[in-house]
């Protein structure tokens, strides 16, 4: 574009504002196609889009032992499954034809994009050993979704989203009936599809190379930590994600930089931080997952309020929106169901007054855990667990309506069976 070009009303020029990412998903939808890396006016003859359909398998002649229930790691390192799913893209070619193959390192020059620029986004899911002996993922519409979402924002690759539920779903009829066996329902497997620049390259650019690959590990349970989970608020002097950021994108570079207040929290003995943002300390998430908290109003209206997503300072999480959408079918005689900014001193003062009653994070990895402590400032605000000390009524009615769905006890459209 020619400076003359430039807008003279003062408007921002679409592609240069954070707008960019839906005009790119627009775009992409628009010409059917997921090319996003170049002028999509121009694009290459021999594009072709991620088909979930052309994978090829490569099955492993060695194959590992399934671990003992409850054990996820061995010295620290994730165990997974046998195998994984690959596809390489390029901005000239396109998507390859996926493969399957046996788990193992991947090769990237020390040049590769994602190691220096962090070009790199995940997602996180289930698959669910069911009470019937099905297997279930929970909702992956959303997490393809997510991740297209993730991945545009980082300038990596679009592609078809219901074409990587396709290939969620592949990789799990070929390992889940091995590693999430039949005798041990109510058990679970995390699936981490990723996406990682490769091109090598030190030139500070939208890679013109990429690579999509799913794995599927154990992880442990942490839904019930014992007395609930601790949380210490961020420290003044630190935000994990800031209005204009990124906050809202699963991208690897949200996570690094949060680790050394964990890590302090930790050795403090806290479990996750609650991240607060603003002068006046607004309540965003707790670690990596949404922060709810149920309580009443100084009017006497029970409330369950959790931060909003339309300045996209938080992840738009799968399991706050099903529990949002849970509580409003379930719970709405009883309690108002809040999406708004609020403050640490909120939480606090209603405390003082008695008012609060419940809290709990919501996330993949931490399901729907009680909260039993904030710490703030040198003051902990102890929260109810509940008459059974798992967390008081109306997280664990959240929570059971869940797995009810999760685990096949409940017939529910956001169970999707693994055929
Ligand atoms: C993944 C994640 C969540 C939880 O999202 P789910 O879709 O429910 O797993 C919440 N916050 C952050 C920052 C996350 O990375």
């Amino acid at each position: 574009m020619t400076p003359s070009a430039a807008p003279v009303t003062g408007e921002p020029e679409p592609s240069l504002t954070s707008a960019a990412i839906e005009h790119k998903l627009a775009e992409d939808h628009h010409h059917g196609n997921g090319f996003s890396n170049g002028n999509s006016s121009a694009l290459p003859l021999e594009y072709h889009e991620l088909d979930a359909s052309k994978l090829t398998y490569s099955l492993t002649d060695r194959s590992r032992d399934v671990p003992p229930l409850g054990v996820s790691d061995i010295n620290g390192e994730t165990i997974c499954t046998d195998h994984m799913i690959t596809a390489a893209w390029s901005a000239k070619g396109g998507w390859e034809a996926p493969e399957l193959k046996p788990y193992g390192p991947l090769a990237l020059m020390p040049t590769a994009s994602v190691l220096h620029y962090a070009t790199e986004c995940f997602e996180g899911l289930k698959a669910y050993r069911g009470f019937d002996g099905k297997l279930r993922l929970f909702r992956p519409d959303c997490n393809c979704a997510r991740m297209l979402m993730s991945s545009v924002r980082i300038s990596l690759p679009s592609f078809p989203p219901e074409e990587l539920e396709k290939l969620i779903l592949a990789l799990m009829a070929i390992d889940g009936a091995k590693w999430l066996p039949r005798d041990r329902p109510g058990s679970f497997i995390y699936l981490r599809p990723t996406m990682i620049g490769t091109q090598s390259a030190l030139g500070v650019q939208a890679p013109s190379k990429a690579l999509l690959y799913i794995i599927a590990s154990y992880m442990p349970s942490m839904d019930a930590p014992n007395g609930g989970l601790r949380l210490h608020t961020s420290p003044d002097d630190m935000v994990r994600a800031w209005v204009g950021g990124f906050g809202y994108a699963k991208v690897g570079a949200n996570y690094g930089p949060s680790l050394l207040a964990t890590q302090e929290a930790r050795s403090r003995g806290f479990g996750q931080i609650l991240w607060l943002y603003g002068e006046k300390g607004l309540c965003t998430e707790a670690g990596a997952s949404n922060f709810f908290v149920v309580w009443k109003t100084p009017e006497g209206k029970m409330q369950m309020v959790t931060a909003p997503l339309d300045d996209r300072l938080i992840l738009d999480g799968v399991t706050r929106r099903s529990v949002l959408s849970l509580a409003r079918e379930h719970l709405g005689d009883e309690v108002e169901i809040v999406e708004r900014k609020y403050t640490i001193d909120e939480v606090v003062q209603a405390d003082a007054d008695g008012r609060l009653l419940e809290s709990f994070a919501a996330g993949t990895a931490y399901f729907v855990c009680p909260i039993s402590l904030i710490h703030h400032r040198g003051r902990d605000v102890r929260i109810s667990m509940g008459k059974a000390g798992e967390g008081g009524p109306i997280t664990l009615k959240l929570k059971g309506l869940l797995k009810d769905i999760m685990y096949g006890n409940m017939d529910h459209a956001w169970g999707v069976v693994v055929q």
